[in-house]
């Protein structure tokens, strides 16, 4: 089965190949399928987001698509950066930029104060056109400095207490074992079955 994955962000396209290998699903991405589409995320929630980014490359292509918007939610700043994760310091901002300005949010909180969530939701719109949506969610607490060098986005500054580092400083294994989108990729393969 074929399913058009709607990111051109590199290390998420990385992660869902690696957790759906071996499942039977070939995952395209945007640019494999040829398509330049720009789709501005104008919803209010990380479902809201995914299904406009799911509707936008279904109008074009009408073959199942999997679409993942994903973020990150720090309690000490009531949620934030939320559905801004992204552009959080500013529109194209880059991963140093948005950790920098998390940060410096994060100054004044204390270690117990500095609990936060990644967040996917994943919109799978199939081929009849129906549309599906899951939600994966991962706990973790926002570190004082930077610690390790893989993985992707905040991966540096998201310390999982489980494994007592951040997830730049596990191996992709560790992180897809537990990471908020692989929970919402299991929810989605799950469904898959049921039907
Ligand atoms: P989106 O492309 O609008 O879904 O934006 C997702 C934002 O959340 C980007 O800034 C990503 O770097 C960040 N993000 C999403 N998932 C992860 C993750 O697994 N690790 C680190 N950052 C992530």
């Amino acid at each position: 089965m074929k399913i058009i994955a709607a990111t051109n962000n590199r290390g998420k396209l990385m992660e869902i190949e690696e957790i759906t290998s071996g499942l039977g699903v070939r995952v395209s991405s945007l640019s494999d399928e040829g398509i330049k589409i720009d789709v501005e995320e104008t919803g209010k929630t990380f479902e809201e987001n995914a299904l406009i980014k799911a509707r936008a490359v279904y109008e074009i292509t009408r073959t199942p698509v999997l679409a993942d918007d994903s973020g990150l939610c720090v309690d000490a700043l009531s949620g934030a950066p939320g559905v801004y994760t992204a552009r959080y310091a500013g529109e194209g901002a880059s991963d140093d930029a948005n950790i920098s300005k998390l940060l410096s949010a994060m100054r004044d909180a204390d270690e117990e104060n500095r609990t936060a969530r990644f967040v996917c939701a994943l919109a799978y719109i199939d081929e009849s056109g129906r549309e599906h949506v899951y939600r994966g969610e991962c706990e973790g607490v926002i570190t004082f400095e930077k610690k390790g060098t893989g993985g992707m986005g905040y991966d540096p500054v998201f310390y999982y207490p489980p494994y007592k580092m951040t997830f730049a400083e596990c191996s992709h294994e560790m992180k897809n074992a537990v990471s908020h989108r692989s929970a919402a990729l299991k929810k989605f393969f799950d469904d898959m079955k049921i039907k």
